[in-house]
């Protein structure tokens, strides 16, 4: 059954808390529903727009209950699910099943840190009770016998995993449109991408689905969708956060983390997702700090850089520019001092991007043969290779095959060293860029994105220029640094923008605590698109 259709059938599910806090269900009534409801003092609306940090506080205080929570998110999705299409899949029953459990831990005392909390998914980390496709039909079926890391750490901590959230197939793409289950939309107008490759994600928050979200991101997936959708993202230091479980696209650049439309929350998001994990040996072996204590540290004496070759590039639009030049003065007044830095080798981020991610992906999506995971297309009398290719054919879209040929291509004998050295020499300077600028300032300021918005369909005949979305997000990844994208206001024609602040390996709690001195002057977290 599809998501909305087995959200339909829970429409007369009633929630009922009494007086002493305890939960119990009924098919009452929707005027009784209404009843049931105001017994816990909370309308509706107003747990959809609370922090995660609040409502776990309400929930562990049981002003709210795991249940209830989870009943206005449940149904703030099948309420505007058929316009913004974040979802894959939804699990009502499951979800109702982790919010029994969570309420039962709270009442015994044992409230989680995430205690309450629904999280949206991204269809990227393996669910050991939920369908897992990354976004490709080549996995259509496809049931993980295991949780990832991430999603068990989620789980032990009490949220509650609503569902798995629409992607670009295998997180390659910028804009959500190369997902085999059709486009995500962007939730402030839904004639336009909500970014990608984390587009479910970021649209969730956004349309007020869920206050959590966990993304992924190779080249920007968590931070470029942020951007564009208005919401908090952070890719997270190489390592910090554990891969196991996460369906591998390029595994030297691929990283996990946190999505909110709070900064506190996102930092509440990575602290349990954080730290060292024996199934993943690239995972740092390093103490999680706790990190949403920290976000009000404000930014008196932290140095920033700004990057200069970025605000000033063509492609950048006025209103960017114009709002990432205001946050420095917002920093400046707060106590920051900044300066001009510049990064001579960033213009060859993006050749040196996609030259590694599609040679690392080209090898990882080779697992992918019809044999061991979902689809898999005999041909009579065809043979085994008939079958993989049939099966590939058929299982991977263009994207996804555009990539793998590319990678095979980079990495063929005769060819890798013109394009796959030498791309990996250009990683290195462009690393030393970052390492001589990090003896001068704590951080870096610089836009998310060169655009605003991008319409559905804008970019597809160029791959290019889909591409170029990514010119500021990717140096990160290939440099293995945390970069956080907090969200400022919207530009001229009402589309959020969000500016980048990223930071020598593990300075996760500087990027928070700018980001946290940005948005406090700014709010945006007040603001909601017209759904
Ligand atoms: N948009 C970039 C790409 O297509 C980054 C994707 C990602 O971070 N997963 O490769």
């Amino acid at each position: 059954m599809d998501a909305i259709g087995r959200l339909l059938d829970l429409r007369e599910l009633t929630v009922i808390v009494d007086e002493q806090g305890n939960v119990t269900f009924s098919d009452l009534p929707a005027d009784i529903r209404e009843v049931a409801r105001s017994i816990s003092g909370v309308a509706m609306n107003d747990i959809l727009t609370m922090g995660a940090g609040q409502l776990r506080d309400a929930v562990r205080n049981r002003e709210l209950s795991p249940v209830e929570v989870t009943t206005a998110f449940l149904e703030r999705v099948e309420a505007v699910e058929p316009q913004v299409h974040a979802f894959l899949h939804v699990d009502p029953e499951l979800a109702f099943d982790q919010a029994r459990k969570t309420e039962a831990d709270v009442m015994a005392g044992r409230g989680g840190v995430l205690a309450g909390v629904p999280v949206a998914v991204k269809d990227i980390f393996d669910t050991r009770d939920m369908p897992t496709t990354a976004g490709s039909r080549v996995l259509e079926g496809f049931r993980p016998p295991f949780d990832a890391t991430v999603v068990a750490r989620l789980r032990k901590a009490g949220a509650i995993v609503l569902g798995k959230t629409n992607m670009d197939e295998f997180a390659m793409g910028s804009t959500g449109e190369h997902s085999a289950y059709g486009p995500t939309r962007n939730p402030w107008d839904t004639t336009m991408s909500p970014g990608g490759s984390s587009s479910g994600s970021a649209a969730a928050l956004a349309a007020l689905q869920a206050p959590l979200a966990l993304g992924t991101d190779t080249g920007g997936s968590i931070r470029q969708p942020a951007a564009l959708c208005g919401v908090v993202g952070m890719k997270p230091t190489y390592g910090r956060v554990s891969r196991y479980g996460l369906i591998a696209f390029a595994s030297s650049l691929d990283q996990a983390g946190p999505m909110a439309r709070r900064v506190e929350d996102a930092a509440l998001l990575l602290q349990v997702i954080a730290g060292r994990d024996p199934l993943d040996s690239t995972s740092l072996d390093v103490p999680v700090p706790d990190y949403a204590s920290q976000v009000n540290a404000g930014v008196s004496g932290l140095r920033v850089g700004l990057v200069r070759d970025f605000v000033e590039q063509d492609g950048v639009e006025p209103d960017i520019r114009k709002r990432v030049l205001e946050t420095a003065d917002v920093l400046k007044e707060k106590g920051a001092l900044v300066r001009d830095v510049r990064l001579p080798h960033a213009g060859y981020c993006i050749a040196a991007y996609y030259i590694i991610a599609t040679a690392e992906a080209s090898s990882n999506l080779a697992r992918y043969d019809g044999v061991r995971y979902g689809l898999r297309r005999e041909v009579p009398q065809g043979g085994l290779d008939a079958m993989y290719r049939a099966t590939r054919s058929e299982g991977f879209g263009g994207e996804v095959k555009r990539r793998v040929i590319l990678g095979t291509f980079v990495l063929s004998e005769g060819y890798s060293e013109a394009y796959y050295q030498r791309a990996t020499r250009a990683r290195t300077l462009i690393r030393r860029d970052f390492e001589r600028v990090f003896r001068d300032v704590d951080v870096l300021l610089m836009p998310t994105s060169p655009v605003a918005a991008v319409g559905i369909g804008e970019r597809a005949a160029d791959p290019l220029s889909e591409y170029l979305l990514d010119e500021f997000t990717v140096c990160l990844n290939l440099a293995g640094l945390p970069g956080i994208s907090v969200p400022v206001g919207l530009d001229h024609a009402g589309h959020p923008v969000g500016v980048q602040i990223a930071g020598p390996p593990l300075s996760e709690v500087d990027l928070f605590r700018a980001a946290k001195a940005v948005e406090d002057e700014f709010s945006f977290y007040t603001e909601f698109p017209d759904l």
